[in-house]
């Protein structure tokens, strides 16, 4: 029998008012389960939860807030298992991927239940008759939407700040991956977590994404998803005049001089990009590469690449959509003459034959304007692109929609900041791929969105600054 995916609203699992569509899955095809129709009434039924708790929930000591928080992340970890294997029937990840998702998922729970005393304020000396003081204070109901790439930990990774700052939540996954996020919901009850401080709203984003936006109630969105929905909920916002933080897509250069260590960059090369099969929004999609060394140091890539495998180092493809879409890049570099030094097609591998599996990918020699330098596809493809220069390895960096994250490799660490502080992105590594580290602030400029999400900063984010003047 399907498995049926409910609301989870008001510390209850709760059913749809409009049935429940079936979820084919990635790994053979099959429905594997039925996730809950959301409609408007459902949203308003979680806003109205969200709204009726969020006094008790700002005004409870941020010692006990913290200490619920915490507990949440001691139980994902007990639990990694269930939520593993859910996680698993959803998007066909591997297990390693899986574990390391679930323990950063935990990670935000920690993190932001140690600093909930945070965000703090400040003592203004403004004259001696007066004491003024600021502070932050939450928005009230906080809508978060989330895509189907990292579903548990991108859920973790809004919700947990968003709580911890005082708020309380009404949180939409994406259809094709709903089954970890009610479960988060779930345990955060069982952990102590009052009823309708955590709702989760199954369903699609054309119903409940943009009820949960339009809805009077929520004061502000954290919306993780592609650019051409970003902007149907700016449009939304802008209306209600409340604020967003949106992390789209991206198409980050990685950027390797001739003197860097190439063993080690050609091997972050790869992880960059094959690490949940591309599904990242922060993967490294664009390799440049010095000319000098581009002949040499792309076949230590092709080579490592070669070495991954389909099923075993990285799962499919996650939504059958995302499928179509990879393979329409595989087609369109076909048509255009392009051929890869490895992959370029869907896995050949007779046990995956009825799964959304891709090999990895890696086309050298791509112009800078070739629509698969320019396009995010999302998927485990690599293209190399040489340049001659420091000056030219900026400008082909930065010439892109996209400013989401980017690397440097090179010895010369004047040189490696030079270029780092030249583009245009909101996380850089040097001498390394960028982190998953939940202290590290994260999110875009240009196209890639704004906002910050992650560290410290996010908590800013998830609270609004208040002046109070006291005559003396
Ligand atoms: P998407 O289509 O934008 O969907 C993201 C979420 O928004 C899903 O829950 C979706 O619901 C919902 N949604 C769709 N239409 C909506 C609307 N009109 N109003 C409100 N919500 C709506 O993105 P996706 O295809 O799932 O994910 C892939 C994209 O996300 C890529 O472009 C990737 O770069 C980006 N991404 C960015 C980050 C980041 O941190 N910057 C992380 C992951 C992914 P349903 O799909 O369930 O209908
Ligand atoms: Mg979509």
């Amino acid at each position: 029998m399907t498995t049926h995916v409910s609301h989870w609203i008001n510390g209850h699992e709760t059913a749809s008012t409009d049935g429940y569509n079936d979820i084919l899955s990635p790994v053979d095809g099959n429905v594997h389960v039925a996730v809950a129709k959301g409609t408007a009434q459902d949203v308003d039924r979680a806003a109205k939860a969200a709204t009726d708790s969020a006094e008790d929930w700002r005004w409870m000591s941020a010692a006990e807030r913290g200490r619920i928080l915490r507990r949440i992340a001691d139980a994902l970890r007990e639990q990694a298992e269930s939520f593993l294997a859910l996680e698993s029937a959803d998007t066909g990840k591997v297990r390693n991927t899986l574990m390391g998702e679930i323990e950063n998922s935990a990670a935000y729970f920690e993190f932001y239940g140690t600093l909930v005393n945070l965000p703090i304020g400040s003592v203004l000396d403004v004259s001696p008759d007066q004491h003024v003081y600021t502070k932050r204070e939450p928005y009230g109901v906080v809508g978060v939407i989330t895509p189907w790439n990292l579903p548990l930990n991108q859920a973790a990774r809004a919700v947990a700040p968003a709580l911890a700052a005082g708020n309380t939540v009404v949180c939409k996954p994406s259809e094709s991956t709903s089954q970890t996020t009610v479960a988060l919901a779930r345990l955060a009850s069982e952990c102590g977590l009052p009823a309708g401080v955590f709702n989760v709203v199954c369903g699609s984003g054309s119903v409940v994404g943009e009820e949960i936006v339009r809805h009077p109630s929520v004061r502000k969105v954290a919306f993780t998803g592609s650019v051409g929905v970003g902007r149907t909920i700016s449009h939304l916002a802008a209306d209600k005049l409340i604020p967003l933080t949106l992390e789209l897509g991206g198409k980050s250069a990685n950027i390797v001089f001739e003197d860097a260590d190439l063993d080690f960059a050609a091997s972050e090369a790869v992880r960059a990009f094959v690490s949940n099969a591309g599904q990242v929004c922060s993967s490294g999609t664009r390799l440049l590469v010095q000319r000098s060394i581009q002949k040499d140091f792309v076949q230590r890539v092709a080579a490592l690449v070669a070495q991954r495998k389909p099923g075993v180092d990285y799962g499919p493809m996650i939504t059958w959509k995302q499928f179509d879409t990879v393979k329409h890049y595989l087609d369109l570099a076909q048509s255009r003459g392009m051929r890869p030094l490895v992959g370029g097609t869907v896995s050949s591998d007779d046990e995956l034959s009825s799964g959304a599996y891709v090999d990895a990918t890696l086309f050298d020699n791509v112009a800078p304007d070739n629509p698969l330098a320019q396009e995010e596809i999302f998927g485990p493809v690599l293209v190399a692109v040489p340049f001659e220069d420091e000056a030219e390895a900026i400008r082909i960096a930065n010439d892109s929609e996209f400013g989401l994250v980017g690397a440097v490799f090179s010895r010369d660490i004047s040189r490696a900041l030079r270029v780092a502080e030249r583009i245009e992105a909101g996380q850089i590594g040097v001498n390394t791929w960028v982190t998953g580290a939940v202290e590290t602030p994260f999110g875009g400029q240009k196209n890639s969105g704004y906002g910050r999400e992650k560290g410290i900063e996010a908590l800013n984010h998830y609270s609004q600054l208040k002046c109070i003047i006291v005559k003396l």
